[in-house]
């Protein structure tokens, strides 16, 4: 394990019932009437994680940190990086300006410290809402002092994307400073980016389609950034009412995440994506 390049694992956390594609169903003024299943996801990937000896990165929503503070503590108790996903799974292009997301992203700092986590130095938006119309998001992000962010995803997407961004580990220059990119990975397969990092193409792919992938990217020396999120870990969450589609990319394979997930790490070596990005210098020793 020791020689091999190093990939990145990382987590999204929040609630089955904040996720994008089922904005439909929830309210955001109900959110506090749904009855969390964070639990049942986070035990299941913390008990990996600590079987197999390995770091990942743990992207909290604020609203998460502040409801459930034991989870961030367990995370940064277990050596685990503590990161941003912002503060109630907002879009970027509807916190609108710079000055609504500094708010954002100040509530979710003052949380996640008042759980017991360090400042985060690395951010992912909900749902890669990180696009050409709210490039201005990098600026917010070098001013608070963040190191990274992992909110691109170089795809063709009819809601969010940015295609022809740079698929590997780049730095974004602005005005204002630079910071580090690392998009969560995508696959060049006949001329085109197909996304495999993870949610519902990570299920759905067979194993050795996404094994097939790591190996590939692996030789272009490009390290891959895994994205899952604990209520991926929860099969028996409760059925929505929603369009076939949606309910199928929600759910599809929901039973054998862990499985697969455990195959993929006895065959890479992961570990955070702080971890991976000081490993080839992107960000300096910690
Ligand atoms: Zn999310």
């Amino acid at each position: 394990m020791k020689g091999q390049p190093m990939h990145a694992l990382s987590f999204d956390v929040e609630e089955f019932f904040q996720v994008a594609n089922l904005r439909d169903c929830f309210a955001r003024e109900e959110w506090d009437e749904v009855p969390s299943r964070l639990d049942i996801g986070m035990e299941q990937i913390l008990g990996l994680l600590e079987r197999r000896g390995i770091h990942a990165t743990f992207f909290f929503l604020g609203w998460i940190a502040e409801r459930h503070p034991k989870w961030v503590r367990r995370c940064v108790e277990a050596g685990h990086e503590v990161a941003s996903h912002g503060y109630e799974h907002s879009f970027l292009w509807d916190i609108e300006t710079p000055e609504a997301l500094h708010r954002d992203l100040e509530r979710t700092e003052d949380a996640l410290r008042a759980a017991g986590a360090p400042t985060p130095r690395g951010f992912r938006a909900s749902t890669f809402t990180l696009t050409r119309s709210t490039f201005w998001a990098f600026d917010v992000l070098i001013e608070r002092g963040y190191l990274y962010d992992s909110s691109i995803h170089p795809i063709r997407h009819p809601v969010y994307g940015v295609p022809e961004f740079d698929p590997g580990i780049s730095r974004v220059r602005r005005d204002g400073g630079e910071l580090v990119e690392f998009p969560v990975s995508t696959w060049p397969f006949l001329g085109r980016n197909l996304p495999m990092g993870g949610g519902g193409y990570f299920r759905l792919l067979p194993g050795w389609v996404t094994r097939a992938a790591v190996r590939s990217l692996e030789r272009r020396g490009r390290p891959v950034a895994l994205y899952l999120h604990p209520w991926e870990f929860d099969p028996d969450q409760p059925r929505q009412p929603t369009s076939a589609l949606t309910r199928f990319r929600h759910t599809v394979g929901l039973g054998r995440t862990l499985a697969r997930l455990d195959r993929l790490i006895e065959r890479f070596r992961f570990g955070s994506m702080e971890e991976v990005l000081r490993s080839r210098g992107d960000l300096p020793p910690g």
